[in-house]
Formats: C-alpha cells, structure tokens, sequence
C-alpha cells in the first residue's frame, strides 16, 4: 500500500490547463495504484490543478483533516482495503465533511447504483456513481455536475434551522405574515407554463425567508395547519384571479396536508374560497403526498371522493417515496401523479432512478393521470422527461418558487428560451435503449 508521507507532498500540480469549471482540487481515493495514476492523469488532462490520492478511506480522511481548503470534488472507490468506499462515505457525514464525491467500482453498476442512492438518501453531496475504467467523458460530466452541489455544500452553514416556537406561529399566523410563493409547472413538449404550485413561506425578521420544512410539521403537530392552510389559500386563490383577470389562466396546485382529509367541512370550506374568488374548481389541484396513510375506514376517502366529484384535480405528490402506492391509486380518484424528485433529479445518468421514473410515468400514462416530474434541475434531465413522453416538469431548471407579483417578469424573460426547451421533434418513445 502506498502510505503518503506529507498530505500536501501527494498533490500534483498540473499548470499545463486552466481548471475546468468549478473543480480545481480533486481527491482520488482507490487503494490501486494502477487506477489512481489514470483517475489523476484524466482529471490534469481535464484541467484539475491540484489532485491529492489517497489508499484508502482512513488515508482519505487523515488527509482531509489537514488540508486547508477541502477538495472540489471526491472519488471514491467502493472496495478498499481498511476502510471501503461506504465506510468512508459514512465516516464524511459524521464528520460532516460534505465535499461533492463520486463513486467509482468496477464491480455490477447496480452495486455503484445503490451506494450512490444512500449516499442521496443520508442527505450528502453525491454527484454520481460511475464504472470503472474511468473515462475522460465521464469524469468530465461528474465535475460539471458538481457545481450546483459545492453551492448547496457552501450554503448549508447559512441555512441552519432557526428554532421556531408555537409562539412565533400564532404570532405570524394571527398578523398574516405567512406568504405563498408560486413555482412554474410548465408543459414538457412546448416549455410553456401550465400552472404554478403553492408553496407556504414565512418571512421572518430574524432568520430571513423560513421554508416550509421548518413550520409545517410545527403547525400539524399543534393542530395549526388548517388555519395555516385556508390562509395561503386564499392569498393564493386572490394572487389566480388577479392573474384570470390578466388574462393568464393558471392551474393553481395546493399541498394539502394529509391531517385536513379527516375533516368533512374542508369540502365546504374549499368551494366556498373558491367562489368568493370567482374561480372553478377545475382550476385547482390539490396536492397528497403519497406517504399519507388513508385509513379506508375514516373520513378521507369521502373527502377526496366530494373534491373529485366538485371538480378540483387531485395529485398523488412524491410519488414513489411511500409504502402504499398502489393500494392509494385505486381508491382515490387522482388525476394527476407527481414522480418525486429523488427519481427525476440526475435520472438521466443513473440507471436505477431512470427505470424507475419511465416504469411511474408509464404506468401513470395507462391509469390516464396528467404526469408531472419535479425537481428538474438540468437540460438531461429535461430532454429525459421529454422522450418518457411527461407532460408537465417543475424544477430550478425552469424557475425557482417566487411571489406573485414577479410571475409576469419571470414569464417575459422565460419566453427567451422557448426554442432551447422545445421538444425535437420526432421524440423516440423508446428511449433508452
Ligand atoms: P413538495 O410538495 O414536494 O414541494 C416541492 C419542493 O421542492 C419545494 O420545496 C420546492 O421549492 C422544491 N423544489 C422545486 N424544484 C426543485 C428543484 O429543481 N430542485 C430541488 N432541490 N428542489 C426543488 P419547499 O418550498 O421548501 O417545500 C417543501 C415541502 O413543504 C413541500 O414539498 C410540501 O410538502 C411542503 N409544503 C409547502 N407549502 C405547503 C403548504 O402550504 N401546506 C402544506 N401542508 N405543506 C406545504
Ligand atoms: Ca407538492
Ligand atoms: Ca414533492
């Protein structure tokens, strides 16, 4: 094995490139030394200026704790003698060192696959898995891929939670100070805009713009979220009917809490909102996450049958992520099946996530439910969602939420890229192959 002596020793210069975008320092970790010497002549190829190795995971990490500036990017290979790639992947996260990696294993990429989908699911800075022998291609896409992440990797700190008390939600919740932001839905063969969905937002004096995460489980917990709910609503149902009037007709999607289905009066509530606005129901889709147990013997199911039967459009959200799918599709009438962004986001190079999204969007095209993908945040992912033949995407790639009254702007600027989101015609149904 080969130990370094000094970390700063192992880095190698490569002054002959300017560093492609977003990576400039890069570790490699593979206890081969046939395998590290080609990862670092392809990533000082592609331009990398400094390239630390490491033999193994506790090398890897004994490095990282001396470096003053930690890497751009990790590659990490999965089988290694001490500590294996997993293990270290582990061990980043307890030390909460959250430097973008790849994974890296010549064995099956359903292996490479997996590990990869652990790493998304504990929450870490996973760019993608690849098959060894690496490729300059390969580890090309890998670092322009991980741009997006270093900034998500830089923005943590600033993003820690606020601790919010009931106090302050009632405070916000008696003064109105809980606001809806709208984030495009937009059809997938044309690029342009179907709908917005509504997303609850507090601004707050001391910590800024609270997203949702951080108080609606507050306000569940504490019996809070109708109040809450009916609030954003009607700010939102107010925000579609100034944009009616303009002309701009939107559907208007709305998170519904799974608590709110056990109460019979939310029908009544709803198409009384929805009139005082001037609205039709049809107008509005109510969003469920999939995750919701429904209790086929309690009010749920009725409720959701009265909204269907009123008019308003129901979306399975998340979809994926919950346990009783499949049961919940054939007792809800849904119109509209939402695939979770853990199976949209990079499905373009990720086997696994790419089966699993064509196989949803399949099935949900032969139940005739509208199909929507959230969390598209790149150009493969887009042109992905196009040849699966989705209707509607939402994602950064697209836009970020946004208050009402920027909508218009956003809608000038967005007409720009019109011809850049455009489906190529004719689209392949059969991709991939
Ligand atoms: P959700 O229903 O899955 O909403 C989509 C979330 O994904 C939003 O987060 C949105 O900002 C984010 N998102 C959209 N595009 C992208 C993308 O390309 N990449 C990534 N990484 N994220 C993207 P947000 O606004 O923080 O909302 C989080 C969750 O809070 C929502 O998840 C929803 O479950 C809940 N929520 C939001 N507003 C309400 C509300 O009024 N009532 C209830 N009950 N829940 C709400
Ligand atoms: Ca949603
Ligand atoms: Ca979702």
């Amino acid at each position: 094995m080969n130990r370094p002596s000094e970390p700063e020793d192992k880095a190698i210069a490569s002054a002959a490139h300017a560093a492609p975008v977003g990576v400039a320092t890069l570790l490699v970790v593979d206890d081969s030394v046939v395998q590290r010497r080609h990862a670092i002549a392809l990533a000082k190829q592609l331009g990398v200026q400094t390239v630390h190795e490491a033999a193994n995971g506790i090398e890897a990490l004994a490095l990282l704790g001396t470096l003053q500036r930690r890497p751009d990017l990790l590659v990490i290979d999965l089988e290694m003698p001490t500590m294996d790639g997993v293990e270290l992947i582990q061990q980043l996260r307890a030390r909460h060192l959250d430097a973008p990696f790849i994974v890296v294993s010549s064995r099956e990429g359903a292996l490479v696959n997996a590990v990869e989908e652990m790493a998304h699911s504990l929450g870490l800075p996973v760019v993608g898995g690849l098959c060894k022998p690496l490729t300059a291609a390969a580890l090309q896409a890998a670092m322009a891929a991980c741009q997006p992440l270093q900034q998500q990797a830089a923005d943590k700190p600033r993003r820690a939670a606020p601790t919010l008390s009931l106090g302050d939600l009632d405070e916000a919740l008696a003064q109105h100070t809980l606001v809806p932001h709208y984030q495009p839905k937009v059809d997938v063969r044309s690029g342009l805009i179907r709908g917005v969905e509504v997303l609850a937002r507090w601004p707050h004096a001391q910590h800024g713009m609270v997203p949702p995460d951080q108080f609606i489980a507050l306000a569940e917990q504490h019996d809070r979220i109708r109040p809450l709910t009916l609030s954003i609503l009607a700010q939102a149902l107010g925000q579609a009917a100034r944009w009616n009037a303009r002309g701009l007709r939107l559907s208007v999607a709305v998170n519904l809490s799974p608590l709110l289905l056990d109460s019979p009066s939310l029908v009544d509530d709803l198409d009384r909102l929805m009139q005082q606005h001037g609205l039709d129901a049809d107008q509005m889709v109510l969003e469920i996450t999939e995750g919701t147990l429904i209790d086929p013997r309690g009010a749920a199911l009725g409720v959701l049958a009265r909204l269907r039967m009123k008019g308003f459009g129901l979306s399975i959200d998340d979809y994926g992520t919950g346990f009783s799918s499949m049961q919940q599709l054939t007792r809800v009438s849904f119109t509209e099946l939402k695939v979770d962004r853990s199976f949209v986001h990079g499905a373009h190079r990720n086997e696994s996530r790419r089966v699993i999204l064509e196989s949803a969007l399949k099935m949900a095209h032969r139940l005739r439910l509208t199909t929507v993908a959230e969390g598209v945040e790149t150009m493969d992912d887009w042109r992905l969602l196009q040849r699966f033949g989705c209707n509607v995407c939402q994602g950064f790639l697209i836009a970020r939420p946004m208050p009402g009254e920027d909508l218009h702007g956003w809608l000038r600027q967005h007409k720009h890229r019109l011809t850049e989101l455009r489906a190529p015609a004719p689209l392949n149904p059969d991709f991939p192959t």
